[in-house]
């Protein structure tokens, strides 16, 4: 089979008036779904059940944009049942036409792009840039593991045989069923690349998305389903976390857990994932990627008009809900008050506000525990700290918090320590470049970072001694490319998985050694 190269896709250009229109279109189109009934999947069943969740708008909580049947302990075993049974025979079906399976819901997704980030706008307040970098990244996640699993089909070329005595065979093979627990911030994206790399390796799945994101996971599963994926390979259980999650981690049957959220639910799973529990022959692997209080250092040299700009994109783009968000900023003596007016006037240039209208920059997040949550942080933040811009929000009609930075924080603050999810970013003041890289390595994350600088040195101290995952050189922080800059970060940021990088599908599966003798 020949496969083109592996090429990112591009954004949609939003200067380009039809590209406008066909997005007001798409959302139009979305919004006569609101209200609609959704079902589990098990087995290619669609099942409706009693309880039900309300997916709302965050950005207008009164709008119900989908009605969604939840998952129970029952359900989820019938999930595990019909994800055993299809592991029979999927793990054993050519990796090409899994593949495949792949590369067609990246075609679908193409077709179905701007439908699909208009979902997102409605249903994860995502501005009409970010959804649709959402569905880019989603596409990318497809066509880029859908190559890596070709690849690690010639695993054999990796091993040597010795000449006329025997033949040696290297071979990956899958692992079994896995538990994937997906966030609501990349609620197409990570929820894309997550399943895709699981089922591609061979594996079965049982799906749980993020409670606030269930309709648009339920479209991937529309997808995955008309590009001929066999009925059973992704059980589709949306359910409570601490319910239904807890569950499929612990089951003796679940082989592996592929996770993206929160260092506490990390945390816990990691543990429940850990016990050998009755009826259970492996011990399972956890692949998780957790949270993340990204810095931006910025030197006494640099360019603070592009250091102020990235750190506005960087902290309040789709409002500070990114893993990758700038939260910190650790800015040089020298310059610190000259970057901080410029960020502080920047912030200011920011409209917050529905999503479906182009012009706002900073949507709402994403429920009321997260406004209440990120509410605390800025009452907070107002004892740590001195805020020169935002420190307030509503949830009168959505849960919208203004762009807020906190300067002058102790880097042991709760501001500079705390992830925190919102549109917030505390500033600190360093005497020189050996104090910024201390302060920018102080917490337990370590997922990005970027630094600005004009001083070749110490962009090389920074490449060898900032603890991040991936770390970035005078652009932002946010903005990872499926296969360009492989994902994830290090200490209590995960397991040290890279998202869409050369080794990532190993990680769903286990090397087999055949030697045969003659
Ligand atoms: P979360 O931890 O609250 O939830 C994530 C998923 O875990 C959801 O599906 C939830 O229902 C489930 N869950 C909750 N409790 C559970 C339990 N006890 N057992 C099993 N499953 C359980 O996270 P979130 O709010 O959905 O996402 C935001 C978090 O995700 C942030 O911390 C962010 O930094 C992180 N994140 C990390 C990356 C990365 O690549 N490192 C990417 C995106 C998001």
């Amino acid at each position: 089979m020949a496969i083109y190269e592996y090429r990112y896709t591009e954004f949609t250009d939003f200067t380009k008036k039809e590209n406008c229109e066909k997005y007001q279109e798409a959302l139009d189109q979305v919004s006569k779904d609101i209200g609609k009934k959704y079902p589990l999947i098990i087995n290619g069943e669609k099942i409706f059940t009693d309880s039900l969740n309300n997916s709302l708008n965050p950005a207008n909580h009164k709008e119900v944009v989908g009605i969604i049947s939840q998952a129970s302990e029952k359900e989820a075993e019938l999930a595990m049942g019909s994800a055993l049974n299809a592991f029979e025979s999927w793990k054993k079906t050519d990796p090409r036409v899994r593949a495949d399976v792949l590369f067609k819901s990246a075609k679908i997704m193409r077709k179905r792009r701007f439908e699909l980030s208009a979902l997102m706008t409605i249903e994860a307040g995502k501005p009409w840039p970010e959804a649709d970098a959402d569905t880019a990244e989603a596409i990318d996640f497809l066509e880029y593991y859908g190559r890596q699993m070709l690849k690690l089909t010639n695993a054999d070329e990796q091993v040597l045989s010795r000449d006329r005595f025997e033949r040696n065979e290297f071979q990956y093979i899958p692992l079994g069923v896995g538990a994937v627990i997906t966030p609501w911030n990349f609620p197409l994206a990570i929820l894309t690349g997550m399943t895709s790399s699981a089922i591609v390796s061979g594996n079965t799945v049982l799906l749980k998305p993020a409670e606030t994101t269930q309709v648009i996971a339920y479209k991937l599963m529309e997808i995955l389903e008309e590009a001929g994926m066999p009925a059973g390979v992704v059980n589709f259980i949306p359910g409570d976390g601490p319910a239904i999650g807890q569950y499929m981690v612990s089951h003796p049957k679940t082989r592996f857990v592929s996770f993206t959220g929160s260092k506490a639910v990390g945390i816990t799973i990691n543990e429940e994932a850990a016990k050998v529990r009755k009826g259970q022959k492996w011990l399972k692997r956890v692949v998780a990627e957790m949270g993340g209080k990204d810095a931006i250092v910025v030197d006494k040299d640099a360019d603070l008009e592009l250091a102020s700009t990235e750190i506005v994109k960087s902290a309040f783009g789709f409002a500070g809900q990114k893993c990758s968000a700038c939260s910190r900023v650790i800015a040089h003596k020298d310059i610190y008050d000259e970057l901080l007016d410029l960020a502080t006037k920047k912030t200011k240039q920011l409209e917050v506000g529905n999503p479906e209208n182009q012009s706002a920059f900073v949507g709402p997040v994403t429920n009321q525990k997260a406004f209440d949550k990120i509410s605390m942080y800025l009452e907070i933040g107002k004892k740590e700290g001195n805020i020169t811009i935002g420190g307030t929000g509503s949830d009168k009609y959505g849960y919208f918090i203004e762009p807020t930075i906190i300067a002058d924080c102790d880097p042991d603050a709760r501001v500079m320590q705390e992830e925190i999810f919102g549109p917030v970013v505390s500033f600190t003041k360093v005497k020189d470049f050996d104090e910024a890289i201390t302060v920018a390595n102080n917490t337990d994350y370590g997922l990005t970072g970027a630094v600005f600088s004009q001083n070749r040195d110490h962009l090389e101290k920074a490449r060898n001694d900032f603890f991040v995952g991936n770390l970035y050189f005078n652009r932002k922080c946010t903005g990872a490319i499926v296969g360009y800059q492989p994902f994830g970060g290090f200490n209590m940021s995960g397991t040290d998985s890279k998202a869409g990088g050369p080794d990532y599908l190993t990680l769903f599966m286990q090397g087999k050694s055949i030697t045969e003798q003659y």
